[in-house]
């Protein structure tokens, strides 16, 4: 039998540059609110791409638009797919009619991604949730008069978006079910429209029902925000750190931040009476050798209200070069035997050992890591000499 996803009928992503999709991993078309100015965003919800994507779960293998999910269920034995039964599956309602058209959506999850402003240019990212990455974005683009990398090439795309308060407004009477707000990048605590929007939730009563759950690069408090989260029925705070430094701030995309500066945000944090905190590492290409060290300061942070577990649960896949896969075999097997004497690495570091290598992927990933290396003045083998003789 199919796999079965219920996020394309009681979940909904909106990005950070305006896409409309079933959920934040969702890879396939999806139309944008910016390029519609005239069209709801229910409307986009019910495209004609969304649609068949519905489809798909019904009469044929899942829409390669989800290829994320089937990648991490293999890579880490998780995915969104898995996580949202995992959390919600007891909310669903009865008697729902699996239809391809939802037409008075009442979402349970909604991620909500108010623009693509934020203060970092982390290497995993682009311009769809930073707008600090356009101007390397077009560098590397003019570098190599195309887009070897398969980044943004569109000019159109390489802009700063921030989704109106109309907009916000019209999901409200879709939220009356809610259970979860999602809040992403851009940097959520950044954006103009970000208190206004909270409002409208607790002018609803939203905020004695639904748990807010923020994924924040934890390197900019915004003190007003903090005020109005005191009234929400729960907040999550889940911090992303990809690194201990001196590669925290290589992967965040420049020197100004480090992990002291977060630990004095997290405390900051800590003074909510309604928070948890928790990690959240995108493992990659970058921070596979770091993973292990990683590991120990996250545990060390452990305290009443902060959890590292399930911090190691996403894998980067997309871009496909800079995943952690991608290094050779000899190199992965190494990290692997160290990682599988830990529980949060298990099938991770089983997963490490067996995959294929693809020469053509590493080049990619080399070319691209020297390429951005000199746009920023940094250098990743500076700071991993040990890593070179794998090049
Ligand atoms: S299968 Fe995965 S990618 Fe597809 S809609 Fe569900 S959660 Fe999203």
């Amino acid at each position: 039998m199919n796999k079965f996803c219920y996020m394309p009928w009681h979940a909904i992503t909106l990005t950070g540059s305006g896409l409309v999709k079933p959920c934040c991993q969702f890879r396939g078309e999806a139309e944008n609110v910016h390029l519609n100015p005239e069209t709801s965003i229910v409307n986009l919800y019910n495209s004609k791409a969304i649609q068949d994507v519905r489809e798909d779960f019904f009469v044929k293998d899942p829409t390669p638009g989800c290829s994320s999910c089937w990648e991490r269920e293999e890579q880490i034995g998780h995915s969104r797919r898995i996580w949202f039964e995992d959390h919600f599956l007891e909310d669903l309602p009865h008697n729902f009619d699996y239809e391809l058209k939802v037409e008075n959506p009442q979402w349970i999850q909604a991620d909500i991604n108010l623009s693509n402003q934020c203060n970092l240019k982390c290497r995993m990212c682009g311009v769809w949730a930073s707008h600090k990455w356009i101007s390397d974005e077009e560098t590397l683009f003019n570098m190599h008069q195309g887009n070897p990398y398969l980044r943004e090439g569109l000019k159109e795309k390489r802009a700063k978006f921030e989704v109106s308060l109309e907009r916000l407004a019209s999901l409200i009477p879709h939220l009356a079910n809610v259970r979860r707000i999602d809040f992403k990048g851009g940097e959520p605590m950044l954006a103009k429209n970000h208190i206004p929007f909270l409002e409208m939730l607790i002018d609803k009563g939203l905020n004695r029902q639904a748990t807010l759950h923020y994924t924040t690069n934890g390197t900019f408090i915004n003190n007003n925000i903090i005020e109005v989260l005191g009234q929400f029925k729960k907040v999550n705070i889940s911090i992303s750190i990809e690194g201990t430094d001196p590669l925290y701030s290589y992967i965040r995309g420049g020197p100004e931040f480090n992990t002291e500066d977060l630990r004095k945000n997290i405390s900051k944090y800590k003074e909510l009476k309604n928070v948890d905190i928790m990690f959240n590492v995108a493992m990659q290409a970058y921070n596979l050798i770091n993973l292990k060290e990683l590991h120990g300061l996250l545990k060390s942070l452990n305290s009443d209200k902060i959890n590292s577990s399930g911090a190691f649960n996403c894998v980067v896949n997309a871009p496909d070069y800079l995943s952690p896969f991608v290094w050779p075999v000899e190199l992965r097997k190494k990290i692997a035997d160290e990682l599988e004497q830990i529980d949060d690495f298990k099938h991770f570091s089983g997963q490490l050992k067996v995959f294929d290598f693809d020469q053509n992927l590493f080049n990619t990933f080399i070319n691209f890591t020297r390429d951005l290396d000199k746009i920023r003045n940094e250098d990743y083998f500076g700071i991993y000499p040990e890593l070179k003789k794998y090049i």
